[in-house]
């Protein structure tokens, strides 16, 4: 296995930049508040914006403040207070371009004002919407039936509990939408409380329970030594009737095989979580990619826990989803202090010229702009612009570049194509007449993987060799071909998974070039077995070595390439 690793480091000079040291904080609760507060203290300019008037917060979330020790009456009143601080509610971002440092916000707020900043960064952390589903029961919201956020706030004030009379309470989780465990651990400990007056009686009617969330079994066993009696049920919704006489639930109990019918006091139920309606606009707007729930952060380990597919946009706590106030207070702290790392100088240098344009080339048909997963391409003076804080130099935009109009320092098309026919016809040929392997490794995986498998002594193929490249979405399919040109019997395209794709797509996109290539193979006489396409984690040594002793098994059994044999035959 050789690889000759064409991403030598060359020095790049430097260059300083300006940045903007103010940050758009966007949400009105208690994350947003500790983020704007946590800034404003490390000296940032903060400009708190949401579409609700004033700081007032989702009752959900100051509810359960106390998890967090801020105290959300001086957090309210500090933040109301701060020189640095800045609110604008009700506002609308309406449009926002830029870099991180020099992102530009036009803003709409109380109506009818519009007003441009200037800001370094944003930090997202709006609240989401809760709802009962009281339509999927068939049931309106009464004294009888409650939602758990109406619960808890009673609750928590403790007038709920202070009546004589012992209660029966029916807890409902999980059975309108996939419960999650924040939400499951919010309504066992509401059960908890319930069930601190020992009279009342507590039922914990469930489905899709999850117990494996930290400190869940625990809580769980707690409730049932307090006496609550949870009932899961597999595939079947209880039944749920109100009138002006009661409350009724009933449902099968698989254990006993009965019939059960509750006349509770009260019926409690669990909420979902949905995004707040302005997430799809302020998404397409930022230009960030969203969950499949619809909240802001797209599922992928790069992404967690506070970063998104935009340098420079940090999202925190239930702005992607349910999370708790412990959780989410933590994050808005750490996304503060990664916002004070970037732009805290106001200034920073940035290495010159790692993607080159050649303006001569480029038809302005904005491929790049539209394909760069981070973001880093804008369009000015009718040219894209690339910006070096955000540039993750992944290579996307050269390889679907039709003009071969950007190149990657380090990683241009002359090297590399220049290292693959290097590779290949350069050196001597495999010992035993082993197969002539190429294999274009992802740097952030497959590289990984391959490095592991040697550090273990893993048996890997005799002819097999390596190029790094710095995502799979960098493979321009013209490599495949040069590789294939330069006699390789095989040639693996090596990614990460999707999820775990550095670039977002990078992966997925070199999986549809090797379809492709596979397609015009035969034109060429050549199998398209020859090519492959596969993904792996970086610490997938064993896989790594799988993957290529099947291919080589594979192409021992095709024969070596005709392009090979033709080759081999004219250097005689
Ligand atoms: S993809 Fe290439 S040709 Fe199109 S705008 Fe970008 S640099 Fe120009
Ligand atoms: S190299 Fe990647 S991150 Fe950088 S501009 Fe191109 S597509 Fe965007």
């Amino acid at each position: 296995m050789t690889d000759n690793n064409i991403t030598k480091n060359e020095e790049l000079k430097k260059v300083e930049i300006s940045i903007s040291t103010g940050v758009l904080v966007w949400g009105s609760g208690l994350i947003a508040g500790v983020a704007a507060r946590e800034l404003a203290k490390m000296g940032h300019e903060v400009f708190l914006c949401s579409p609700e008037p004033g700081i007032t917060g989702n009752a959900h979330f100051w509810g359960r403040a106390d998890d967090t020790n801020v105290d959300l009456e001086s957090l309210s009143a500090e933040v109301e207070e701060d020189a640095w601080i800045q609110i604008m509610a009700p506002a609308e971002i309406i449009e926002f371009y830029g870099s991180p440092g020099k992102f530009q916000a036009r803003l709409k707020v109380n109506g009818d004002l519009s007003l441009e900043k200037e800001i370094g960064a944003v930090i997202l952390a709006n609240e989401p919407v809760l709802r009962a589903g009281f339509e999927a029961w068939g049931v309106s919201e009464s004294e009888r039936v409650r939602t758990l956020s109406w619960v808890e706030s009673e609750l928590f004030e403790k007038s709920f509990l202070s009546g004589e009379d012992p209660l029966k309470i029916v807890f409902l989780c999980g059975f309108t939408h996939h419960s999650n465990p924040y939400s499951q651990q919010r309504a066992v400990e509401a059960a908890l409380r319930a069930a601190s007056k020992r009279t009342n009686r507590v039922f914990f009617l469930t489905e899709h329970f999850k117990v494996a969330h930290k400190g869940m079994e625990r809580l769980t066993r707690k409730a049932r030594e307090a006496g609550i009696l949870f009932v899961k049920l597999s595939g079947s919704m209880p039944g749920l009737e109100c009138d002006e006489e009661g409350v009724e639930v009933s449902y099968f109990d698989e254990t006993v095989g009965e019939e059960v019918l509750i006349k509770p006091d009260l019926v409690v139920l669990e909420e979902s979580y949905m995004p707040p309606p302005e997430t799809g606009p302020l998404s397409e707007i930022l230009e960030l990619n969203l969950d499949r729930d619809g909240f802001f952060q797209e599922e992928n380990i790069y992404n967690r826990p506070i970063f998104s597919n935009r340098v420079g946009v940090w999202i925190v706590g239930p702005a992607k989803g349910p999370i708790s106030c412990q959780e989410g207070v933590e994050e808005a702290r750490a996304a503060a202090l990664g916002v004070h790392q970037l732009l805290s100088e106001g200034k920073k240098y940035v290495p010159e010229n790692r993607i080159v344009l050649d303006s001569k080339k480029c038809t302005i048909c904005l491929t790049c702009y539209r394909l760069c997963p981070h973001r880093a391409i804008s369009y000015q003076n009718r040219r894209p612009i690339f910006s070096e804080l955000s540039c993750k130099v992944c290579g996307i935009c050269a390889a679907e570049c039709p003009m071969d109009a950007i190149q990657i320092h380090d990683f241009s098309d002359k090297r590399l194509k220049a290292q693959i026919i290097d590779d290949i016809s350069g050196a001597p040929p495999p010992v035993g007449g082993a197969p002539l392997l190429v294999a274009f490794c992802c740097r952030n995986s497959a590289l990984e993987a391959a490095n592991l498998a040697s550090l273990r002594g893993l048996t890997l193929p005799g002819g097999l060799k390596l190029i790094s490249v710095p995502c799979a979405g960098k493979i321009d399919p013209d490599y495949l071909l040069t590789a294939f040109r330069a006699g390789a019997d095989g040639v693996m395209v090596l990614g990460c998974h999707h999820e775990g794709c550095k670039s977002f797509r990078g992966s997925d996109l070199a999986k549809w070039r090797v379809e492709f290539i596979k397609g015009t193979l035969a034109e060429s006489g050549l199998d398209e077995e020859r090519l492959f396409f596969g993904s792996l984690a970086p610490c997938a040594g064993s896989e790594f070595a799988k993957i290529v002793t099947e291919m080589e098994n594979l192409i021992r059994d095709l024969g070596e390439s005709p392009v090979r044999r033709a080759l081999s035959r004219k250097s005689f």
